[in-house]
């Protein structure tokens, strides 16, 4: 993930565990933290330190430890961040309702005028991802605001939300996104998108969020100097494009059926001797042992089991790639590869067979392997 987030220009920030009890004027500005800190045991020391429930007030604060001027923006702090929610233990409910949560989260602080390019951006690093994990169906719901509730369910700056939102179906439009609007399901500070997706079995996800937000900078008296001198406000987009991890693993899992590709896979190699006969364990070591020094997640099975045991063994774990060794490989300097669910697909010179795997992992391929 975090491949994808430095050329966006997301230079990470701090990794907090525990914050400070929510200072009184931030509760008044940020209700959604304080209510997350109440349900968060106190960590029992004369500050009174939570947990860390949300990331958000964290960013802004570095945001405005120093005097921003317009040349700063836009300011992009990403953060993979863990935060903490005390769910009760009835509600936990496998990956997908968890009490410590990973996300990659940024908040892009820009102005008004560069808001529908951040926005855009935003917008293509969701497809991005989406292509990577192979979703191929996915729907944006797009929340916007209700006029009538103005001043109540939603902060009262009628120019603002048309002015935003309009920028943000605009974008929805022109990148020929499925998506649908719903009126009145905004958040309190702006409009917001999550975005559906479908696994392969056809469950439907609600995986990602994506948030503008014009009153809460406001509150925490974020500020900027701008060219003519003049202090204004930013925006800010809060975004965390796969959720919590957590849930985002649990629906991969069902995704793929367990069946991974190799580059998420586990454990993506397992080296399989023909039973225990020493040789062949003193040839398999060290293809082992180079590939966990190449950060492949290799294992190995030197046991005396038949060999057919050990490839239904590692067949049922869903291990992708097998590397299977007996005398005629020892003797050949090469390998039998099988792939999981594919069978055996040949026999592999040990030299050519390493940089293959490794083309595999990082084109996120198995071609290279077919070779
Ligand atoms: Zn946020």
């Amino acid at each position: 993930m975090l491949d994808s987030e430095l050329p966006h220009s997301f230079p990470e920030v701090e990794r907090a565990i525990a914050e400070g009890r929510c200072p009184a004027e931030i509760a008044e500005a940020h209700a959604e933290w304080t209510a997350l800190q109440k349900r968060l045991r106190e960590l029992g020391s004369p500050e009174s330190y939570y947990l860390k429930a949300m990331n958000c007030p964290h960013h802004h604060r570095i945001f405005a430890a120093q005097p921003r001027s317009y040349r700063d923006l836009p300011l992009r702090l990403a953060e993979y961040g863990c935060c903490y929610r005390y769910e009760q233990s009835g509600e936990l409910f496998g990956l997908m309702r968890v009490r410590s949560l990973n996300m990659n989260d940024a908040h892009i602080y820009c102005t008004e005028d560069q808001f529908a390019d951040e926005f855009r951006a935003v917008n293509d690093m969701y497809l991005h991802y989406f292509r990577v994990f192979g979703l191929e169906k996915y729907r944006m719901r797009f929340s916007t605001h209700d006029p009538s509730k103005l001043g109540q369910k939603f902060v009262d700056e009628p120019a603002l939300w048309k002015k935003t939102e309009d920028m943000v179906r605009a974008v929805l439009v022109e990148s020929g996104i499925d998506f649908v609007e719903v009126p009145n399901e905004a958040a309190f500070y702006g409009p917001k998108i999550d975005v559906q997706v479908w696994s392969a079995i056809g469950r439907e996800f609600t995986i990602a969020t994506n948030q503008v937000d014009f009153a809460v900078p406001a509150k925490f008296g974020l500020r900027y100097r701008d060219r003519d001198n003049s202090e204004k406000i930013p925006l800010c987009i809060h975004r965390a494009p796969l959720g919590t991890h957590e849930r985002f693993i649990g629906f991969l899992i069902e995704h793929y059926a367990g069946n991974f590709p190799l580059w998420l896979a586990p454990e993506q190699v397992r080296v399989i001797t023909l039973g225990d006969d020493p040789a062949l364990i003193e040839y398999a070591r060290p293809i082992v042992q180079r590939l966990r020094a190449e950060m492949v997640r290799a294992e190995a099975d030197f046991g005396s089991d038949p060999v057919k045991a050990k490839i239904a063994d590692a067949e049922k774990s869903r291990v992708h790639t097998m590397l299977v060794i007996g005398p005629r490989d020892l003797e050949a300097g090469q390998v039998s590869l099988r792939l999981h669910g594919k069978g055996n697909v040949g026999s592999r010179p040990v030299e050519a067979l390493v940089p293959a795997l490794l083309e595999a992992i990082r084109t996120r391929s198995d071609a290279p392997l077919a070779a």
